[in-house]
């Protein structure tokens, strides 16, 4: 009983931090495991955001002091730019998108916004400056105008619905009986998963960050929803510094740049196309997804064909 009590008692504190505003929802994000803490240096400045480079230089990190899962790695996002990051399965790439937004600090190396450490800025200013778009999104008990609301507390009903409006989840919430006053969570209106993923699309709209992380949800969306997400996902990015966490090949094509990891060191970088060229690591997943891809469709066809 006690070990099912600590945990609910934990998320029960995490919660009520959350609904005071003390921690910013993002927080939730990786909530498995407590993390240790990461505290403010007694001489903390605000970060100041120009362009919102980010910059990761010889970054090292481990869980556990047994396992290293990140062996060095260096990439630089430039402002406005896009990065998307892939590989197998545990090479690291959430790691990152964690390590950016200090809910860990690095224990090799380090990681620059527009050249600021970010062991040298206060929290508070860093989770300011960057949204998350998160695999799995939380909801509060409440009601969907107040889930979107909260990328920005104190946002005004035309400003929510402006971006309901550009995450596609306005004509959605307009057809419930209630529309915005409508309740959602555990005791109310269940959301899918690619609708509440448009709730976090929303909630960012609102905040209005420099920098994004879009941590890509695993889960697959049916191929309508998933292709209409992506592009309220591409507006939402243009001319913010984004780093796309992909665990699908078919979402990075267009980005910028790709970096491929591997057992958590950087294995190759480059476009989509050079990428291929250069018949590695990339290639060969490039190659498996596609073969499991046209299986997927073959199966699907075999359900349609008598
Ligand atoms: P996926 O595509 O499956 O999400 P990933 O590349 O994002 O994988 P990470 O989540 O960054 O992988 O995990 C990298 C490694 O770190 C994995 O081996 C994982 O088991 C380990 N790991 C992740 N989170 C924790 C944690 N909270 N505590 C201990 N180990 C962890």
């Amino acid at each position: 009983l006690l070990q099912l009590y600590v945990p609910l008692n934990f998320l029960g504190m995490v919660y009520r931090e959350v609904k005071q505003g003390l921690v910013d929802m993002e927080v939730l994000f990786g909530l498995i495991d407590r993390p240790p803490e990461v505290a403010d240096p007694a001489n903390a400045a605000d970060l100041v955001v120009r362009g919102g480079a980010v910059r990761f230089e010889g970054v090292r990190f481990a869980y556990n002091p047994e396992r290293e899962v990140l062996k060095g790695v260096s990439l630089e996002i430039p402002a406005g730019g896009t990065l998307a990051v892939v590989g197998h399965s545990g090479a690291g790439k959430s790691t990152l998108s964690r390590l950016l937004f200090r809910f860990y600090d690095v224990t090799g190396g380090r990681v620059l916004i527009d050249g600021q450490d970010l062991r040298d800025v206060t929290q508070a200013s860093l989770r300011r400056a960057i949204g998350i778009v998160p695999q799995d999104t939380v909801l509060f008990n409440d009601t969907i105008g107040y889930n979107i609301a909260y990328g920005r507390p104190g946002a005004s009903r035309q400003e929510v619905e402006r971006a309901a409006r550009l995450a596609a989840i306005h004509d959605f919430v307009q057809s419930l009986k209630n529309g915005y006053d409508t309740q959602v969570g555990e005791r109310g209106l269940k959301l899918s998963g690619g609708e509440k993923q448009r709730v976090a699309i929303a909630r960012t709209i609102l905040k209005d960050p420099a920098i994004l992380i879009l941590d890509e949800a695993t889960s697959a969306l049916d191929s309508h929803t998933e292709r209409e997400i992506q592009g309220a996902l591409r507006d939402v990015s243009r001319g913010r510094t984004t780093l796309v966490i992909a665990h699908r090949l078919s979402t990075v094509i267009d980005a910028d740049r790709i970096l491929v990891l591997d057992g958590g060191r950087v294995a190759e970088s480059g476009s989509h196309d050079d990428l291929l060229r250069a018949e590695g690591l990339y290639a060969a997943l490039w190659r498996k997804q596609q073969q499991s891809s046209s299986l997927a469709v073959d199966e699907e066809a075999d359900t349609i064909l008598p």
